[in-house]
């Protein structure tokens, strides 16, 4: 059975214990909306460490558009069934008024401009709101290890940022991303669109697939203008198409070993984004 907590005290109290016998502490946070993704990183966290804290807050300041937050899925009793299923400890539904402090080091801590091109581009303030959040969530449950999703990529190497930034001691674990049948990257907004937007989002993953397949024989830049064309003749509404480094997020034009076909692009109101590991076997 999991245990819910909704404040800082009562979490520390709860895993102090724990603590003190050296126990792993494994931490996966989301905001909610619970799908197979999460699931995974629940899984992986499971096999990893041996006490799991899954917490659930939609942040308000990562969304840089109210309408976003405000339509953002909330599904909290299917949320703690699902983490129930997956074997998770305790639950953590944190305060807003616990979380964000004055004077946080996150606020100021470089992101060696990873927050800069992409998602920081379209979403300003976005990975302001992101590491503050993940930085005082890492405060309060102090997790060994964090478990994250690459659907979120750039997320994820601006966490690691942070992470190396401030010599936070908590090791950060990626995960795969998981798709639905027709490759479409799972996430709490799929929930927002209707059965024929549904249908058409699938596009993102044939065009990010489409690279993949010739990034050995075929220039960046020809695969970005044939992803484009793909997906200007759908009904979604491209917002970026990148290939980038998958260690500084700066764009590829020639061929290298390993980058990253990162995609943000509109669904009706409903964005989306995903993106694929390019390598060179
Ligand atoms: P969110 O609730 O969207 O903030 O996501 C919480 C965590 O789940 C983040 O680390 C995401 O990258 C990860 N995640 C979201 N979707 C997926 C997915 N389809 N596969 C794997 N991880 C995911």
């Amino acid at each position: 059975m999991s245990q819910i907590i909704s404040n800082k005290t009562q979490l520390e109290e709860a895993l102090n214990p724990y603590r003190r016998k050296g126990v792993s502490i494994g931490f996966v946070p989301t905001m909610g909306a619970l799908h197979a993704g999460h699931a995974s990183l629940m899984h992986a966290a499971k096999r990893e460490t041996a006490l799991l804290v899954l917490s659930i807050f939609v942040n308000p300041r990562q969304f840089n558009d109210s309408l976003d937050y405000e339509t953002y899925p909330r599904t909290l009793s299917e949320d703690i069934a699902c983490a129930e299923t997956a074997g998770v400890d305790f639950i953590y539904l944190p305060q807003y008024d616990e979380l964000f402090l004055e004077d946080s080091p996150a606020s100021k801590v470089s992101l060696n401009g990873l927050d800069l091109p992409m998602e920081g581009a379209s979403r300003p303030g976005h990975f302001r709101g992101v590491v503050e959040v993940v930085y005082a969530l890492f405060n309060h449950v102090k997790p060994h290890r964090a478990f994250f999703g690459q659907k979120d990529f750039q997320q994820l190497a601006i966490i690691r940022a942070m992470v190396n930034s401030l010599s936070l001691s908590v090791s950060i674990v990626s995960c795969p991303t998981l798709r639905e049948v027709d490759g479409l990257a799972m996430s709490s907004r799929n929930l927002r669109l209707t059965s024929i937007q549904r249908q058409t989002a699938s596009v993102l993953y044939r065009a990010l697939s489409l690279i993949r397949e010739s990034w050995h024989n075929e220039p960046p830049l020809e695969l970005i203008h044939k992803a484009k064309e793909m997906l200007r003749q759908s009904p979604l509404d491209l917002d970026y198409l990148f290939i980038v480094d998958p260690d500084t997020l700066l764009p590829v034009e020639i061929p290298q070993d390993s980058a990253v076909v990162c995609v943000a692009a509109y669904c009706g109101e409903v964005r989306l984004i995903d993106n694929m590991l390019l390598s060179a076997d």
